[in-house]
Formats: structure tokens, sequence, C-alpha cells
């Protein structure tokens, strides 16, 4: 392969600094570069290039991020300690306290040899989260150093590729997104994605550039017209299509169950402008020349997200009948977006803002109690959810990560566990001490729950428990036991909830079994799935991803899947927030099918929340998915569930 890319040159790098930062101390920068120069003159990289060209590139990409010029210095000397007899006490004398501090970080993060893929990437995390508390620059310049590896990932083996992939998919990628760092996030995701999933990235490439030109010219139609509408009213603002990247049509794919071409066409145009009023007006403007699409509407100016991303987005009928998302932004939250933590070091010696001081200052708290847990296993769980949100984290005794909102008791946690043990729930062992249900849940927390077999859920729990979940569990059995006041769950449990084995085929070793599709991860047609046997030959059917399927030991499981072709009543549930048309659309939504509806109901959960039941009988399995999906798509609706019985035994109806 012929390598085009010209070496990079410090003179590129003091250049670009000097656009930014032009009184920094340059004498300094290109002393670093020299001292790593002579360090690494036998050393070469994978790629047969002279390693100084990596420290080159790392430092050169943390310019283009706007870095300190100790962070820029810190770069190129980033790898000195590692390669090489270089020590501590020498680059403190040669370049002053600050920058052997952060190439000290940066040599943290990557020294430490492990045994396996898990426990390495766990510990090498958990050191990066160390030295992050102690200075953020120290991740920004190791996530530099990871952006410009993956770059010259081809030069390593398949294996290697694919193992240091995934761990940028778990890892630094969800860092760099927490850090607000999007640029980076979107690079490194499309690498790993390039490396975990050849074929389809392939195959994304080549659609792409099959309908590049068409897109670019529809694209471009639609900005000429916002910019016009714009001129008119006197506002400056530069509109631009929005870029697509692979890994977040690839995820969108796989979450939404929409195709690639749905999800390409999907045109997306960035507007940046001035100020926060100008903002607003050009919401203004565009939902005056396109109908928006109801529910598509977020306010991250008024309301940030937590990685201090702000933006106006909106979905608008664009003129021909198709979706167009719109992004309004001003030229700083741009910065921030792109940039995140990056964007808000000024490098004149003001640290980071009080937010994120914060933030830090929460999760050196967890590294506090992580060092005195015991499993590596634990932390990666942790890293995989989102640390910077109103949440809390506990664990169940087997040391499973549980995420609640912040004000939870024991039995939200008791319900996100399993619906049943919620319903059963009679006391709590928190920390190895009793306490109340009303306990408030603190990050840390070990959670043990008593249970009892006559326990039911009690009016009272409604006025503590913070879950949406356990609330509508609550509300759910307490609508139920008033209306059935003998015995619900007998009936309710044993009876109603019981299907036949005509939609899913179980191995033939389980003889007449009885089939439930499990509460807590409803699985639906086409989902993945796997059985567990039950003591009463009855066989669970749970996703193959449910949680607490997989927390489950000691029961059976059976190889199960879906039956092609079915024909059977069909109960399906649809939980959504209210809104007006719901009902109708649902209902419009499925005749459109050709499906004939036999029963439809309405009813209330909560203030906001509704379900609308209806029973159909589908033409086969393919038909059922099809339904499910198109009322997925509709506006409002949060979840779907089905039931399979035989007729007449849907007692509601
Ligand atoms: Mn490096």
């Amino acid at each position: 392969m012929i390598n085009v890319k010209m070496a990079l040159h410090i003179k590129q790098i003091i250049r670009k600094v000097k656009g930014y930062a032009p009184e920094a101390d340059f004498e300094l920068i290109k002393k670093a570069f020299e001292f790593a120069s002579e360090v690494h003159k036998d050393q070469k990289r994978a790629s047969g290039e002279p390693f100084i060209q990596h420290a080159l590139e790392t430092a050169y990409i943390l310019t283009g991020l706007k870095q300190d010029p100790t962070s820029i210095t810190a770069a190129l000397l980033h790898d000195v300690l590692e390669t090489s007899k270089v020590d501590l006490e020498e680059l403190k004398q040669k370049f002053g306290e600050e920058v052997a501090m952060l190439v000290d970080g940066v040599t943290k993060l990557s020294s430490i040899k492990y045994h396996d893929r898990q426990e390495r990437d766990a510990e090498s995390i958990r050191k990066m989260f160390l030295a992050t508390t102690k200075d953020i620059r120290v991740l920004i310049i190791k996530l530099a150093d990871k952006i410009h590896n993956m770059r010259t990932l081809s030069y390593l083996t398949e294996e290697q590729q694919k193992r240091i992939s995934q761990a940028t998919l778990d890892i630094y990628a969800p860092l760099a997104y927490r850090l607000g760092i999007a640029s980076i996030k979107w690079e490194l995701e499309d690498i790993a994605f390039k490396y975990l999933h050849p074929d389809m990235y392939a195959k994304f490439r080549e659609k792409f550039g099959k309908k590049r030109l068409h897109r670019e010219i529809e694209i471009r139609k639609l900005i000429k017209v916002v910019e016009k509408a714009l001129k008119k009213a006197n506002i400056t603002a530069k509109v631009t299509g929005r870029p697509k990247h692979f890994y977040s049509i690839y995820k969108k794919m796989l979450e939404k169950k929409r195709t690639f071409e749905e999800l390409y066409d999907l045109a997306g145009l960035r507007i940046i402008t001035d100020t926060t009023q100008h903002c607003y007006e050009i919401l203004g403007i565009i939902h005056s020349m396109w109908k928006p699409i109801p529910g598509e509407f977020d306010d991250y100016i008024a309301m940030p997200k937590a990685n201090m991303y702000q933006s106006l987005h909106t979905a608008v009928i664009g003129p021909n009948g198709q979706p167009i998302e719109i992004q309004i932004r001003t030229e700083e939250m741009h910065t921030i977006s792109e940039e995140g933590v990056a964007a808000h070091w000024d490098y004149k010696g003001v640290k980071i803002d009080d937010v994120f001081d914060k933030k830090v200052s929460w999760l050196r708290q967890i590294l506090d109690w992580q060092r005195e847990s015991k499993t590596t296993k634990e932390f990666m769980d942790f890293l995989k959810i989102d640390l910077f949100q109103d949440e809390i984290y506990v664990f169940t005794p087997k040391g499973k990560v549980i995420c609640l909102p912040k004000g939870s008791t024991p039995i939200d946690f008791a319900y996100k566990i399993h619906s049943d043990i919620g319903d059963t729930c009679t006391g709590a062992i928190v920390n190895g001490r009793i306490v109340p249900l009303r306990y408030e849940l603190k990050n840390g927390d070990i959670i043990n729950i008593t249970t009892a077999k006559n326990q039911t859920p009690k009016r009272d729990w409604l006025k503590i428990v913070k879950t949406t979940e356990a609330k509508t569990r609550i509300r759910h059995y307490l609508k139920e036991t008033e209306e059935l006041p003998i015995s619900y769950r007998s009936v309710n449990k044993q009876e109603k909830k019981v299907v036949k084995g005509d939609i899913i085929e179980v191995e033939p070793s389980v003889k007449a079994p009885l089939i439930k599709l499990a509460k807590c991860c409803h699985p639906l047609p086409g989902d993945h799935i796997t059985g567990f046997l039950t003591t009463q030959n009855h066989v669970v059917i749970h996703r193959k991803d449910c949680e607490s399927a997989n927390e489950t030991t000691g029961r059976k499981r059976l190889e199960v899947k879906w039956k092609k072709d079915f024909n059977q009543e069909t109960e399906v549930k649809i939980f959504a927030t209210d809104r007006v048309g719901l009902f109708a659309d649902v209902l419009n939504t499925i005749a459109a099918t050709g499906t004939n509806i036999m029963h439809a109901k309405g009813k209330t959960i909560t203030e906001s929340l509704v379900e609308i039941d209806f029973i159909m009988i589908p033409e086969n399995l393919d038909h059922l998915q099809d339904i499910i999906r198109r009322i997925q798509r509709l506006q409002n609706v949060s979840r779907i569930a089905i039931e399979v019985a035989e007729p007449g035994q849907h007692k509601d109806f």
C-alpha cells in the first residue's frame, strides 16, 4: 500500500497553537518535540513510520480542540516515559511540574499489563478516572492518543483490531460522549464499527456512494430555501447539511428497528446563528414554513443535556412531504457540542466550570467506593451507564448494578428486579441493616429484598415510590383487585397469562408445556428469545438479553423460537402517554394493514399513561411483526406487549 499521507511537522502544530494562544511558550513546545524525537529515534510504529509521528499526530488532534499549550507539550511527550528510560524527575526538571504530571497521568493509563481483556480494560479505565479527577486534561490527551491509534489500526492483526475496537466502543467512545466531545465520539465509533462489522460497513459505504449525489442535491435545495427565508428575516446564520455517521445509523437500525434507507433518507439540517434569541426566531420561521411533526421538538437550550450539550431540535414535513430533522444552535453551543469539556478549558488558568466540578467530585465518590469493591466486572457495568445523570447506582447482593432515579426506595428497586418481587416485597436489608420500605436509596447501597408469598402491593406505596414502573404496577394491581375481589392473583396470573404453545416452538423434550411470556422484558414476535422451565412444567419466555433472566440460575434453559405460521387470537397491549387522537391512530394503523380487529378498548393507567388493548387474529408471524412495528412508530407509544390465548379466554373484554 502506498502511504500518500504527508508526515506531520512540528511547525504545523506551532502554527495552530499560535492561532488561539499567541503568548504560549513555543520554545518549550519545540524543546518537547526535540526531546521526544531523540527518545523515540530508533522506534517505529506498526505502520513503519517513525514513532515521533504518533506524538505529533496526537498533539495535532489536540490543537484542533484548541487545547492549552501545556497539554500540547505533554502530548508530544506522552509516550516517552512508557517507551524509554526517561524518568519523571527528568521531565519535571526539563518541562516543569505541570507537563510532567500530565505525561505521568497518561502513562499510567497505558502502563499496566493484565491477564484478560475485561479486567485490563476496566483496570485501565479505573486508572483513567483516577487521573481524570486530578486533571481532566489527562483524559483528553488519552482520547487524542486513542484516535490516532484507531486511525492506524489497519496495521495490526485482525484479532488486535477487533479487541481494540470493542474496548473503544465500550469505554472510550462513551467517555468522549460524557465529556461532551462529539467529534471524538463519532470518529472512534465509526472506526471501531469498520473493524467490528466489516461487511456491514462495506454495505453502508456502497449505499452511501450510490445515493450521495441525489441526496446532496436534495439537501442543497432545502438549504437554499432556508437561507432565503432567514435572509428575508434579516438573521445571520450558517445552514448546512448534517453529516450522518455509520455507527449511529447502525445503532438506530437496531434500536428503532428501521431500515438503512429510512434512516439515511431522513434529511438533516443544522443552522448555526449568533444569538440564543435568533435560535428561537429561526425555529419560528421554520415552523411557519414547514409543518412541525408533533412530539419531535426538544429544547436543549433551556434544558441542556448532562454533558452540556445545547441546541434546539425539531422535525418538520418538508416541501415534498419528506421528514427533515433540524438542529438550531449558536456558534458557541456548536463548539461545546463538538468539543465538550475540551472547549471549557481555559488555557490562561481558569479551570473547568462549577457544574463539571460537581460531577467530577461525585465521580470521585464512586471511585472511593470502587476501590473497596471486589470485582472489576462491576466497574465495567458502571462505565456503560451514563454517569452524569440524576440517577443513583445501587447493587443487588450478587453485585449487579441497578440504576434508579434519585429518591428511589427499596420498593422501586424490587420492581426493577422483577415485578413479582415488587408485588411481594415485605422489607429490605441495605448494607446489612434492616431499613423501612420508605428508605431513600443512596449511591453504592447493596440491597437485599425480603419477600413473602401472601404479600400484595399496598396503596400507601404509591406515596413513596419514585419510578413510573413501580407506580404503574401498583396502580394496576389495586385497580384489578377492586374489580375482582376474589383472589386476582390466582385468576390473573395462573390462568389468563398462560398461553398455549401455538405461537412458540419449544424443544420436543418438554411434553405439553404451558408457555408464558415474561413480564419483565415483554418479548415481542421476532425478538431473540430463550425459555426457562419452571418446576410446574411451565416455560417462561424471556428476551435473550433480558437482565433478570440472565440473573436467574438453577432453572433449565430451553431452545425456543417463534413459529412462522400461526393463526390464533392475539391480544396486543399498547402503553402510551395520552394524546388527542391516539386511539383513532392505533385503530387506523391496524386497519391499514387489512387486519380485522375483534375487540379494542382503552383505559387510563395514570393521569398521562394509557393502555390500549385489542384482539385480532394475525395471518402469520410476519403480519404480527408488521403491525407491531407500525404501532411502535406512532407518536407517544412507549411500550407494546402481546398475549396469546385461546378464544374466549380474554375475560376483560
Ligand atoms: Mn500513544
